[in-house]
């Protein structure tokens, strides 16, 4: 997505920096190279301008400022996305990861926090009151790009998908006003942005829904790779009927990059299960004992834990800036066949990094009627996201064919449809997929009220009439 190289006048760029708050940071600048980087490490991008923003008032300066001058304009928060949308070629990339400002009610338990937080970081705030609500499974990613698109997370079955715990925003429209929106006010803004992603707007700040959350039993148990198979026809059953305590998600490694792992050699290939139990420790040892049953594990680490450590408790199998290709599905069951597939590219993983994951849902996540707001599927069964890493650049085409062949096969078990915060760079189609053709009409109308100029495009797209061009 390449826009033709925009010649800025240095004497715009000096009153850009002279009226924001924040840094702005340009090419030759010593920041410069860190702060085009994401987490995505195939991502190579040499934004004119990063402005970091530091409030409200800066976000809309730099919306005013790259609308004016015809920019790209990318938004980051957490740049944690796969698909790298958060940085561009030449354009601008509107920063907000300095936005950092949390404000914790307990009383009437929610948090209103600023967008530039990672979950590591508003979990930390939260559960000094004790409270916390549905975030991701790694602590570094950011709560923006996530709540906008869902959020599926070790609370969901219990509380919901993070956007069910959104109570309101604050958003920065292409035109340059800040919007409040909420059950009360813009209603249809705020149906959009629970699932549409960063179609709208520059969200600044986001008001969430707290629950009461207090250490819990968490962790990973380890099986023998190559009875993968035993395993997830276990795992189908099992989770047919748990609890809403329970959340769980099976993971299948090319190399466990555990050493600790006493009966397993570091790097050797694994299947695990890792598991969060909401809920009394008594009642969620029960719950667990036919995990430790079903196949002998290898190595088991569930234990009590706290909210917050749990929270970071993979971050280590997610470290920024490997090479990353994903394609991810969701599926309506786990049939013979479909586990036969499944095992079958377990098996043939091109690169030592890479990982599948079913990330179970139901529970409360299906509850929540299906019109209620933009994030969609919510009968699905599980997600599943083939994780595909290496650090050789050399190595992508390898790689990436694998990625693709696996997903063909496993095309014909898949609902059609995706969650649209594991989608890469994957087109229209995809993007529609991961709404059905009814949603994506309204969302459609909304992005003509909202922003018809497609002023913000480097997201998930929903393209507005007359701006099939880009
Ligand atoms: C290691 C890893 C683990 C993950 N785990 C989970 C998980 O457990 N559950 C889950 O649901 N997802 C998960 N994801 C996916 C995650 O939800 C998305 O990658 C999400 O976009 C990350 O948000 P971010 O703010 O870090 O993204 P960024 O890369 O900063 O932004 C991604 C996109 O979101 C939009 N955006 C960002 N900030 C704003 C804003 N303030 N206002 C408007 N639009 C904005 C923009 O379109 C931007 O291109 C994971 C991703 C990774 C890499």
């Amino acid at each position: 997505m390449h826009n033709m190289a925009v010649v800025l006048p240095k004497k715009s760029v000096s009153e850009l920096k002279g009226s924001l708050h924040g840094a702005v940071v340009m090419p030759g600048d010593k920041d410069y190279d860190t702060g085009r980087r994401v987490w995505n490490g195939m991502i190579d991008r040499h934004p004119s301008l990063i402005a970091y923003c530091v409030d409200s008032g800066d976000v809309i300066t730099s919306v005013n400022f790259a609308r004016d001058h015809g920019l790209l304009t990318a938004v980051r928060s957490g740049g944690h996305n796969v698909a790298g949308n958060a940085v561009c070629d030449d354009g601008i990339v509107i920063d907000l990861s300095k936005m950092k400002r949390v404000v914790v009610d307990a009383a009437s338990r929610t948090a209103r926090a600023q967008a530039g937080l990672i979950w590591g970081e508003l979990d930390r705030a939260t559960q000094a009151f004790g409270l916390a609500t549905t975030g991701g499974i790694v602590s570094r990613t950011g709560i923006a790009g996530l709540t906008l698109g869902g959020g599926i997370g070790w609370l969901m079955r219990k509380f919901g998908v993070t956007c069910d715990n959104l109570l309101a925003a604050n958003i920065v429209t292409a035109d340059g006003r800040l919007l409040a929106a909420s059950a009360e006010e813009n209603q249809d803004l705020f149906w959009g942005l629970r699932g549409g992603g960063g179609n709208f707007g520059i969200v600044t700040e986001f008001e969430y829904r707290l629950h009461q959350v207090g250490p819990m039993l968490a962790g990973t148990i380890y099986y023998p790779a190559a009875r993968a198979q035993e395993i997830l026809q276990f795992y189908r059953d099992y989770v047919a009927a748990i609890p809403d305590e329970l959340t769980t998600m099976f993971i299948y490694m090319a190399s466990s990059q555990m050493p600790s792992l006493s009966k397993l050699p570091a790097g050797s290939p694994a299947a695990a299960i890792h598991v969060c139990y909401a809920g009394s420790a008594e009642a969620g040892e029960k719950v667990l004992e036919p995990l430790r049953e079903a196949v002998p594990p290898l190595e088991d680490t569930i234990r009590i834990m706290p909210y917050v450590e749990l929270q970071a408790m993979l971050d280590s199998g997610a470290p920024p800036h490997q090479h990353n290709f994903w394609k991810s599905s969701y599926l309506a069951d786990l049939s013979d066949e479909s586990i036969g597939v499944l095992t079958d590219y377990a098996h043939t993983m091109t690169s030592p990094l890479t990982q599948f994951h079913l990330q179970h849902l139901q529970g409360q996540v299906r509850r929540v009627g299906e019109d209620e707001m933009a994030f969609s599927h919510r009968d699905a069964l599980c997600a599943l996201n083939i994780v595909t890493k290496w650090l050789d650049p050399r190595e992508a085409e390898r790689h990436i064919r694998w990625t693709r062949e696996f997903e063909a096969a496993m095309r014909p078990y898949s609902t059609g449809g995706v969650y649209v915060n594991f989608l890469g760079e994957e087109g229209e189609d995809r993007v529609k997929a991961a709404y059905g053709s009814a949603k994506y009409e309204k969302l459609l109308k909304l992005k003509n009220k909202y922003d018809p100029t497609n002023f913000f495009r480097l997201n998930q797209n929903i393209r507005p009439a007359g701006n099939r061009s880009f």
